[in-house]
């Protein structure tokens, strides 16, 4: 049983910390020794003396570890290329030759209780986790090379960081308890983590998919044409989708919707820096061979085990297929089989078969317009703080906030799907009962999407399991709470109805065998029932016999020496010994045998204890491994049924953002919009809403209270000019406008007391002025880009929402681009569009457009002071207030003097020319202020 190929994967990352028997030097007994018990003695025993169910002794051992050594050297060899590899000990030697075959990833490496790095990774270790830089000898020639590791325990820790500072890792663990040959141990690589392909729940965001792309790209120079194919798939959940389109910023947008975590091109994509690729996303190179389409089409029907591909309708999409296939052999190639990485039928990731999507198939939003509306995060600091979707995440689960943020990334586009989502909620925010106790339910299930996604690739832990059947038998307690007789909502609320008997059958398989509460890690036994496995219960038998004869030795010893306090215990490095207090230590025995000194006691063993004890560490090694090999067993009957889990996981995480939205809903004072079908031209641009509020400010106000505001677009009006001071609430306003439209398009209610919403295709927004300095551009060309690309793609179903255009250039310049950009969104292309602006000469287009209305935020001059009502009211400033928000801002009075007769010059209509010859000396203004 010993030596065998399989990895130690206790945990994940290998053993637990409690295990000692894996590091090399310790003196544990060889495992190969055992012999005098053969499997059919075993289960003799265990059926002459048959073993019950009981929970088992809980294992609770001290950690022991290591400190790291303190050894700061200077690297002799800054890079693995550089060392003779000939030359290097046995470890190092296999070291190179792993980093050989991993040249982009940090290979960590088991030696004893730590993970090492050597040569350039280990200085790049040491600076990214700031860890000290050892060294290590390299051989004799050689003398010592850089080394900086890790405590194996708190592997998944470090490499977390590692990974999310956007680093892929090689992990090398040892491959069996005790040499097979030689002195050194078999190791090989067991996990490879990359950004995009971890599975691990400690390395992932829990309420967010995590996406590896792969994308082709085809630039047609004769026809100026730029074609990509797109595949992304999220290993934890299963989700596959892929698309093919054209046009460089689409494709930019699409990268930037779904925040991948890594990217693969084949090497042959031209160019270093792609403007179509988002800044900050991991991008990996593989070779070109698997992009090519007859080794696509291979990968694929491999993976699916399918001799033809046509029903996916994947021919109409080439690139996309292309950039599918490549994907699947990324993965295949990201994990290895028996320490080595090499593409194989066996290692195939268990993902959904390759979905298509296409380009119309959701309210469209602009990577810009994801930014404005604040949608997962804010604009300013980047947090889910204040972001839309913290106001109104109430899910329970992971997977139900991952579903919810996927909504709201994807807004529907699609009537009888959006009603559907209504009706469900509806009925939940009515049924406040059910809407509780779906929440009881919901509250404690573990994220059934990542684990099914664990439990296909072999990787489940014994929580996992348990945390499987506990969600499965949950599912009929929701069932329960669901409307029954006339089915509404979606069809996944239809599919739970009725709970799958598939998964009443693995909730079964895992319950008759994985105790109620499994210890962590794999390693420590402690796993399976009783009465599970004859083999395992057989030796157990043998175990309990021998602790009873430890019981018996311990009475013995304490008769025949006379102390009464001799008690027999137990220490990892020493094993069993009998103790005594200081004062009896005297009087002992001559046939004990003095181990350990301490403070107060003595230790002693006996050579019948020594020899026992050999036994009973190899009982128990075997045991373990029993376990294990069992524990192995059920965790692949659980993985046959991974697409019964996912579904049932896909559909409780749907129930879980309705409930959520139905909360929502209900406790803020929401409504439901009335949904209008955007293709009958009277409801073409119809946006009404009722004292209407912004979901997230309204959640933010303190002391004061949000102030609800209407809105009347469409029958007519197609574009509001508003107008009003700063800090008004124009762009409080319009983000409202915004969001109001993405709520009701996933189905939500919305902060309102009634609303009639036609459909929108896009929405658009150009909010704010802000440079980006990262990418080099200034604040006026950045205005301008973001206004091109709205004039460029808007349609008359689109929603518009425009801030202060024309702000970062000269008045006149900014002034005519103003105009002329509302004049085109109104005449033109006929968007339902608001257009805040401090402009307030662009209220004169309302006499010269029919379908242009002026609206303003009303402000009250009290004195000098001016007060915010937030009330926005048909009509147009007939001023900008610019310098009494000067004012409030802090500017000196001296200052907003002399601006005012400046301003008083210019609006009786004199010239720059005319204020300079005469020479207002900002003197007087200084004494006339005085
Ligand atoms: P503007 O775009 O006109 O400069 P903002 O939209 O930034 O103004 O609003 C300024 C502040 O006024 C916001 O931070 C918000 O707190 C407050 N505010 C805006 N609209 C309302 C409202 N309807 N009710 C209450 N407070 C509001």
């Amino acid at each position: 049983m010993a030596g065998d190929d399989k990895a130690l994967q206790g945990s994940l990352f290998g053993d637990s910390p409690e295990e000692s028997f894996v590091t090399e030097d310790l003196q544990k007994p060889n495992l190969n020794d055992i012999s005098d018990l053969a499997e059919k003695d075993l289960v003799l025993d265990a059926e002459q003396r048959p073993r019950t169910r009981k929970d088992p002794i809980s294992t609770d051992k001290k950690t022991l570890l290591k400190n790291p050594i303190q050894d700061n050297l200077e690297p002799s060899w800054s890079h693995h290329t550089l060392v003779e590899v000939e030359l290097l000990t046995p470890v190092l030697k296999h070291y190179v030759e792993l980093k050989k075959a991993n040249p982009e990833r940090i290979l960590l490496y088991r030696l004893g209780d730590f993970f090492e790095c050597f040569f350039e990774d280990a200085i790049l270790l040491s600076q990214l986790l700031e860890l000290t830089l050892t060294g290590k000898d390299g051989g004799k020639s050689i003398g010592r090379v850089p080394m900086a590791g890790i405590p194996h325990h708190a592997a998944e820790r470090y490499c977390s960081e590692l990974i999310r500072k956007g680093k892929s890792i090689a992990l090398c663990d040892q491959l069996e308890r005790t040499p097979s040959k030689g002195n050194l141990l078999k190791r090989g690589i067991t996990r490879v983590l990359t950004p995009g392909t971890i599975l691990e729940e400690e390395l992932l965001t829990a309420s967010r998919n995590n996406w590896l792309a792969a994308v082709i790209v085809e630039e047609k120079p004769q026809t100026k044409t730029f074609v990509w194919g797109f595949a992304c798939a999220d290993v934890s959940t299963g989700e596959f989708l892929v698309t093919q389109q054209e046009s460089e910023s689409e494709l930019f947008q699409s990268l930037a919707q779904i925040e991948a975590a890594e990217i693969l091109v084949s090497e042959h994509t031209k160019g270093a820096n792609h403007s179509w690729c988002p800044r900050d996303i991991h991008v990996t190179k593989i070779g070109n061979t698997p992009f090519t389409y007859p080794e696509a089409e291979k990968r694929l029907k491999e993976t699916y085990n399918l001799s033809n591909l046509d029903f996916l309708g994947l021919q109409e999409v080439p690139l996309a297929f292309r950039a599918a296939g490549g994907l699947l052999s990324y993965l295949n190639t990201t994990k290895p089989i028996n320490g080595e990485l090499k593409v194989s039928k066996e290692s195939v990731p268990n993902l959904d078969l390759p979905k298509i999507t296409f380009k119309n198939e959701s309210l469209k939003l602009d990577a810009q317009t994801r930014r404005n509306l604040e949608i997962t995060s804010t604009q300013r600091k980047g947090q889910f703080f204040g972001s839309l979707l913290w106001a109104i995440d109430q899910t329970l689960t992971a997977m139900g906030a991952r579903c919810l943020r996927r909504w709201l990334e994807n807004p529907l586009i699609n009537i009888e799907k959006i009603k559907a989502r209504q009706a469900i909620i509806s009925w939940l925010v009515k049924q406040k009962h059910a809407r509780k106790s779906l929440r009881k339910i919901l509250k404690p299930m573990g994220d059934l999407e990542r684990l099914a996604g664990r439990s296909s690739a072999g990787q489940s832990s014994p929580r996992d399991l348990i945390a499987i059947a506990d969600g499965i038998e949950r599912l009929p307690y929701l069932s329960r709470e669901l409307p029954s007789k006339d089915a509404i909502g979606p069809n996944f609320i239809k599919d739970l109805a009725k709970v799958n008997p598939k998964l009443i059958e693995v909730a079964s398989i895992i319950r008759e065998s994985i105790i109620e509460n499994p210890p962590l890690s794999l390693s420590d036994g402690g796993i399976i029932y009783d009465g599970v496995d004859k083999i395992l219960d057989g030796l157990r038998n043998q175990i309990d016999d021998q602790e009873k004869w430890l019981n018996s030795q311990e009475n013995i010893e304490r008769k025949n020496s006379n102390i009464a306090n001799l008690r027999l215990q137990y220490h990892r490095t020493f094993g069993y010994f009998l103790a005594v207090s200081k004062a009896k230590a005297k009087a002992v025995p001559e046939h004990w045998i003095r181990r350990q000194t301490l403070a107060n006691e003595e230790r002693f063993v006996t050579p019948v204890l020594k020899s026992r004890e050999e036994k009973i560490f190899q009982l128990k090694a075997r045991c373990t491994q029993r376990e294990y090999d069992v524990f192995c067993q059920v965790r692949e009957k659980v993985s046959k049924y991974t697409s019964e889990i996912r579904n049932a996981a896909r559909a409780v995480a749907g129930l879980d953002a309705i409930v959520s939205l139905a909360e929502v809903a209900a406790t803020n004072g929401y409504c439901q919009p009335e949904i209008l079908e955007p293709l009958k031209t009277e409801n073409k641009r119809i946006l009404h809403l009722e004292d209407s509020r912004h979901p997230v400010v309204e959640q933010l106000l303190v002391n004061e209270s949000f102030i609800p505001n209407d809105l009347r677009l469409g029958e007519g009006t197609e574009l509001i000019i508003l107008t009003g001071p700063n800090a008004s609430g124009k762009s409080c306003y319009l983000r409202q406008i915004g969001l109001i439209q993405l709520l009701a398009q996933i189905g939500s209610w919305i902060p309102a007391k009634k609303a009639r919403i036609s459909i929108a295709d896009q929405i658009f927004t150009r909010v704010g002025a802000v440079d980006d300095l990262a990418a080099g551009q200034s604040t006026f060309i950045v205005e301008m880009a973001e206004t091109a690309y709205i004039l460029h793609h808007a349609t008359d179903r689109s929603l518009v929402l425009l801030d202060e255009i024309g702000r970062g250039t000269a008045t006149y310049d900014g002034l005519s681009i103003a105009w002329a950009v509302s004049q085109f969104l109104a005449e033109i292309l006929c968007s339902k569009t608001i257009f805040a602006t401090h402009y307030h000469e662009l209220n004169h287009l309302a006499k010269q457009i029919k379908n242009v209305e002026n609206f303003q935020v009303l402000v009250e001059e009290t004195g000098n002071d001016l007060l915010f009502l937030h009330r926005v009211v048909p009509g147009g400033a007939n001023k900008s207030y610019g310098i009494e928000a000067a004012r409030l801002a802090g500017v000196p009075k001296k200052v907003l003097n002399h601006a005012k007769k400046i301003l008083h010059q210019l609006e009786n209509g004199e010239g720059v020319k005319t204020i300079t010859a005469k020479q207002i000396s900002i003197k007087n203004s200084l004494t006339s202020a005085a």
